[in-house]
């Protein structure tokens, strides 16, 4: 008889991703998408792409898309670091910069895969409260033995914090990697992205994605800014997996959807002024909505039993988020959708609450 197998790896609480239903009645508002389709400079990109060269294996340095990157957030290819959705970047950091049995600070209520790479990693972690609103205090991230992480807006709550206090986390921690996920800071009105403190803090690593505010969750390309020396040690561990990691139809896509910065603004604001809407409309139904700068909103409501209310508007096939953990079960997260899409789920809403 053959041996089964076991995984040397431990499966501790694995990520559950959000819903994908196939259903084109659903109104999907439950994993942050952008729901614009990508800049058609892009589709044309992969489309060019797909007819090409596809015989051959992609650049693996990425320069043309790193390029484009560093082009935007005004700091050198050298700077950039590329892979497969922030995700995978996300993975790499933590195995090339948080020290194995050192204690990683991070947000009790925060992206729920960092608990998993932690556990992956045999990284120790101090996973510490939010303050009472919601909102995150400097002080409880000083100190870190083996690094801190935080996303910022934060994930599911939707609050930017300000730089000046993610700078006070830097400089509380001058000997560890810090890093700032910032999947969603183009959605942070009136927000600064930490970029512009890579050249003053050597520790600083800032995690983005294509996957909301550039439309291409499904092509997968998420990127790391930094000093070269961190930008060194994630190549190091790409290396050590694949060195190819972005395949040629990503880099064209991606490339392009970084240089077409008119589509990529038109959309973003778009995506912004239904926010506020779809805000001014949650609230004019007794909702409290946290301040958001991200592209869903934190939504609750005294006497409604959120979960009930997940599964009523699931039955009216809209797809929202609602999380088990005690501290935040009475919100649901609503990721902002088209105007046709928030008027529908609010009147499907209407439908559930009477
Ligand atoms: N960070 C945060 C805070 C997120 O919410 C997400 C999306 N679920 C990611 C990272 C990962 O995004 P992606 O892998 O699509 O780049």
């Amino acid at each position: 008889m053959s041996k089964f197998w076991t995984p040397v790896v431990k499966r501790t609480n694995p990520y559950v991703p959000g819903e994908q239903l196939n259903d084109p009645d659903v109104i999907k508002l439950n994993t942050n998408e952008n729901p614009y389709k990508p800049s058609p400079r892009v589709i044309k990109a992969i489309t060019n792409t797909a007819t090409g060269d596809m015989q051959k294996y992609p650049s693996p340095t990425a320069d043309e898309l790193r390029e484009a990157i560093a082009e935007v957030n005004g700091v050198k290819k050298e700077n950039v670091f590329v892979g497969n959705g922030s995700d995978e970047v996300l993975a790499f950091a933590f195995y090339a910069f948080f020290e194995e049995g050192k204690t990683l600070k991070f947000p009790a209520i925060s992206y729920s895969f960092y608990p998993v790479y932690s556990k992956l990693f045999n990284i120790p972690f101090d996973a510490i409260p939010l303050q009472d609103d919601f909102t995150l205090r400097a002080e409880h991230y000083f100190d870190a033995e083996a690094g801190v992480i935080f996303p910022n807006p934060n994930a599911p709550t939707s609050i930017y914090w300000p730089l000046e206090q993610v700078k006070r986390v830097l400089e509380a921690n001058p000997d560890v990697v810090v890093i700032v996920d910032e999947a969603y800071i183009d959605f942070a009105v009136g927000g600064e992205s930490a970029v512009s403190l890579i050249d003053q803090y050597p520790n600083l690593l800032v995690i983005q994605t294509t996957s909301k505010s550039r439309a291409l969750a499904g092509l997968r390309v998420g990127l790391a800014i930094g000093q070269p020396e961190l930008i060194e040690g994630l190549v190091r561990i790409k290396d050590s997996f694949n060195s190819y990691t972005i395949d040629q139809l990503a880099l064209a896509g991606a490339t392009e959807a970084f240089r077409d910065t008119d589509y990529f603004e038109e959309k973003r604001q778009a995506v912004i002024a239904t926010r506020t809407e779809t805000v001014a409309a949650l609230e004019k139904r007794g909702f409290d909505v946290l301040p958001s700068g991200a592209n869903f909103v934190f939504a609750k409501k005294d006497g409604i039993d959120a979960e009930r209310l997940y599964e009523q508007l699931k039955a009216k096939k809209v797809l929202v988020r609602h999380f088990k953990d005690p501290l935040i079960a009475n919100y649901l997260r609503i990721s902002i959708g088209t105007d046709e899409q928030m008027d529908e789920f609010f009147k499907r809403l209407d439908e559930a609450l009477v």
